[in-house]
């Protein structure tokens, strides 16, 4: 789904992020980032690790989530938890918020930058300090909803 160009510009931002960090880019971190980036979207450590199987049917599956937990730490990618069941990895990591369908369990990119700049109400000022704020939007997408009608 992304272009040629886009992968270049973050196989470039891989190789300096793990170099600042000191971490070696090996062969398999490579191709799990490679993977990462062409399926797009949310995926889960369990769908790359399908996927990568092809290429490296050696590779375990804690091998994948260790990457994948490096690469949240570098800001490659961001972990998500949805509805506190799933854990999926999110490519997109600008500002966004989730539509997520409780029937299929897709998981849809919102950007509302309204929300993202309105004033949190004075209690949670009172609780601590705010690091970020995301929203989930759980419902039935329309894939699902039209579906059903048939
Ligand atoms: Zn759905
Ligand atoms: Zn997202």
């Amino acid at each position: 789904m992304q272009n040629e160009k886009l992968s270049k510009q973050h196989l470039k931002q891989l190789k300096q992020l793990c170099n600042e960090a000191g971490i070696k880019l090996t062969h398999q971190r490579l191709e799990i980032f490679k993977e990462l980036m062409a399926v797009c979207d949310h995926p889960s450590a369990e769908l790359i690790h399908q996927r990568i199987h092809k290429k490296l049917p050696t590779i375990a599956i804690d091998t994948v989530y260790r990457t994948l937990a490096t690469f949240d730490e570098l800001g490659l990618v961001k972990k998500l938890h949805i509805m506190n069941e799933r854990t999926l990895f999110d490519t997109n990591v600008t500002i966004h918020h989730h539509f997520i369908c409780t029937h299929c369990k897709k998981v849809e990119d919102i950007y509302w930058s309204d929300f993202d700049n309105s004033t949190l109400p004075e209690v949670v000022k009172g609780m601590g300090k705010v690091q970020s704020r995301h929203l989930e939007i759980h419902g039935v997408c329309n894939d699902c909803l039209n579906t059903n009608e048939k």
